[in-house]
């Protein structure tokens, strides 16, 4: 039987199996072989029937002392009784409604049972136990299962295949890297992680098959980005963009200065810079893509800025003119030489930026997705900045980088030209996990405020508190402030209650609490140009309060802002919060943000009150990771990546980074995975990310 044979022909596979195992995934003999056991059960452990620890998982050994008798509950329950022994003492077994394995337990025979002890006043007990021949004692895997089938049959068919499918695996790491780091072969490790003689050969196992999954991933991300070429950028000379940044009406950052001095170093050779900016809401990351851009521009290049929604790409627009107006005065660089391509862009319009892009007339644009249609093509392109980073797949990312020229014009194994790249995030990443979703890059933090800034005051109040919140917000709007109020969009943009929620909610506001106050309405689902107009109208000041829902999370920037109350707080997460409440806090004095929040769990209080006791970004973005993992994290959106089996990016960190050494070292020899002992590791990384 092939590896990618159908499961129907392994022996003991049925229609019936087949259609279970269809819903673990396993269609073919090498999903089997690649269906991991969650964990192992210790049958190998023997314990004394004595020093069993109560209530905990165990396995003893003993001797049946009569064969089980049969006493029926009632009609249709029956339940078997027996005692077994040890030499430590006696055990009483208890087996329900299984007829068929009472049946086993023959008078006078050892076997192995595997369950939970508990203690009655005269005996000890073990309520329907795993029972199986003393030749088993050794380290039963776990498997994810789906009703009808259970561990032990999918190990049977498990052991099966694997006879079937390891003479047909191939070695996928050459002998060199597996001796580095210390790792089996893989037809060892595949039996190893089933059938592991004991813990020990479980783990090294395991390490082989989680080095090599992130191993893969590394290289396809490099791969995804390269292709079999060397990618080259326009060297970008130094020093402008830090006269820029110098230049500015604020005095920059320590943190801003030292982000472009590392970026300009980096793109002063042909070497393609890829580097991400990390830095809290406020952090400035906008004046840093600025002076890299201008930069760019100053050398004959191109620039771009690309950003995930419409209302700040139009804002990133007015920023990068004002701030080139106010430096340049429309000498060195002609604002007319910043251009907006949106959604709604006119369609004129659009071809007009598009026929300057490609002709090099036009030496910035900033835009959203709109940046990555097949015809927007760059005569020249040198900087790409995505700005809110974590909102575009990897995929989404690698076309903008690619969009110099004629699609394809590049001669065969010719070097591709690509650009310079910035990607930034106002959510801090860990590292280990910046390394799997970036593949290779390098980071500057701005780990410092503007000065000036006081931190955003947060509390967290139940609705009871609702209206004396209100109550402080009038005291605010009062005295000259503005303020947010941010609704939840229920599930996504296509739910009607969604918008309904916001909607609502500010009819009402406007009606009764906030009659006497200019009130806006801002949501996803608006036109741009009501957006736009919403956000210039409160931006002015003429508007007072907004309610909004999180269109307003990224970006939007009005300093006299100083109060923000969060409806349904627990409906967000603690990055999103802590990137919402960044709206407030940008200009001086202080600022508040309270969340409302009755989903009064425990929990739900626990996890809203990490936001009310620090500010530090990083902070938070850990505790959010650690409290609903990487996946849900990112959400669907790095979509692109082939699913990891076994890995965990934040428990494996120290074997994510000995991949990315090893994919770093692979690559620089052998970028295209050529040489004979990387042909079936380039096998291998086209299989994981053909899925
Ligand atoms: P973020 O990093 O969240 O994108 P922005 O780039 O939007 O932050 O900057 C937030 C605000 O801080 C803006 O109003 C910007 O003009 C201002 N700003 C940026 N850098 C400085 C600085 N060095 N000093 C004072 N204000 C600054
Ligand atoms: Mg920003």
């Amino acid at each position: 039987m092939k590896i990618t044979d159908p499961i129907q022909f392994l022996k003991g596979v049925g229609e019936r199996r087949a259609a279970l195992l269809k819903k673990l995934g396993i269609l073919c003999l090498e999903d089997l072989m690649l269906h991991y056991p969650r964990s192992y059960e210790d049958w190998q452990t023997v314990t004394g029937i004595q020093q069993a620890p109560i209530g905990e998982a165990c396995c003893i050994r003993a001797f049946v002392d009569h064969t089980p008798a049969e006493q029926m509950i009632r009609q249709g329950m029956s339940l078997f009784k027996t005692t077994v022994t040890d030499g430590s003492g006696v055990l009483g077994i208890t087996i329900f409604n299984n007829p068929w394995q009472a049946e086993k337990l023959r008078e006078g025979e050892e076997f192995l049972f595997y369950g939970r002890v508990s203690e009655s006043f005269f005996r000890r007990e073990m309520s329907s136990p795993q029972i199986a021949p003393v030749e088993q004692a050794c380290l039963h895997p776990v498997y994810p299962l789906t009703e009808g089938i259970t561990s032990r049959q999918l190990g049977e068919l498990v052991r099966r295949g694997l006879a079937e499918a390891l003479p047909q695996v191939e070695e996928t790491l050459p002998a060199a890297l597996r001796q580095a780091y210390d790792l089996i072969g893989l037809r060892e490790a595949l039996r190893g992680v089933h059938a592991p003689a004991d813990m020990e050969a479980a783990q090294a196992a395991r390490k082989r098959l989680i080095f090599e999954e992130l191993l893969l991933l590394q290289l396809g991300l490099r791969r995804l980005r390269t292709g079999d070429r060397t990618l080259l950028a326009p060297p970008l000379p130094k020093g402008a963009g830090e006269a820029f940044l110098t230049g500015l009406p604020f005095l920059p950052t320590a943190a801003q200065l030292r982000a472009v001095a590392e970026a300009e170093a980096e793109m002063a050779r042909a070497v393609p810079m890829r580097r991400l900016l990390q830095g809290d809401v406020g952090s400035g990351k906008t004046a840093v893509a600025a002076a890299l851009l201008y930069s760019a521009a100053r050398s004959g290049c191109q620039g771009a800025l690309m950003a995930p929604t419409e209302l700040l790409a139009r804002q990133h627009h007015a920023t990068l003119r004002t701030l080139f107006a106010d430096l340049l005065q429309g000498q060195t660089l002609p604002l007319e030489g910043c251009a907006l391509l949106v959604g709604s862009t006119p369609a004129k319009e659009k071809r007009a930026i598009k026929a300057g892009l490609a002709a090099g007339t036009l030496p910035l644009v900033v835009g959203t997705h709109a940046l990555l249609q097949q015809d927007v093509r760059f005569a020249n392109l040198g900087l790409a900045v995505v700005d809110e980073q974590h909102r575009f797949g990897v995929r989404q990312r690698e076309a903008l980088e690619n969009a110099q020229g004629e699609p394809g014009d590049a001669a065969e194994g010719a070097p591709q030209r690509s650009c310079h790249m910035l990607v930034m995030s106002a959510t801090p990443i860990p590292r280990s996990l910046a390394m799997i979703i970036y593949g290779d890059l390098d980071i500057s933090v701005l780990d410092e405020l503007p000065p000036g800034r006081t931190p955003v005051a947060t509390y967290c109040v139940g609705a009871a508190l609702r209206e004396r919140a209100y109550a402080y917000v009038k005291k605010h709007l009062d005295a000259g402030r503005q303020g947010y109020i941010v609704c939840p969009r229920v599930e996504d943009d296509g739910e009607p209650g969604g918008l309904a929620a916001a909607e609502q909610h500010a009819e009402q506001l406007s009606r009764d609490w906030f009659a006497d106050y200019r009130v806006g309405l801002l949501h996803g689902k608006q036109k741009a140009k009501q957006k736009e107009e919403t956000m210039r109208a409160f931006a002015a000041g003429e508007l007072q309060l907004l309610v909004a829902t999180t269109v307003i999370e990224v970006g939007v920037d009005v300093p006299n802002a100083v109060i923000m109350v969060i409806e349904n707080a627990e409906r967000f997460g603690l990055a999103q919060l802590h990137q919402l409440r960044g709206r407030v806090g940008r200009g001086a004095g202080s600022s508040t943000c309270i969340l409302i929040s009755d989903a009064g769990a425990e929990e739900t209080r626990r996890r809203l009150d990490v936001l009310t006791q620090t500010n530090d970004g990083f902070a938070i973005a850990r505790e959010d990771l650690r409290l609903r993992g990487p996946g849900e994290f990112f959400g669907q959106r790095q979509h692109g990546l082939p699913p990891l089996r076994l890995a965990d990016m934040l428990r494996d960190a120290v074997l994510l980074e000995q991949t990315r050494e090893a994919a770093q070292a692979i690559t620089e020899k052998d970028a295209a995975l050529a040489a004979p002992e990387h042909r079936a590791l380039a096998r291998a990384v086209e299989r994981v990310f053909a899925g």
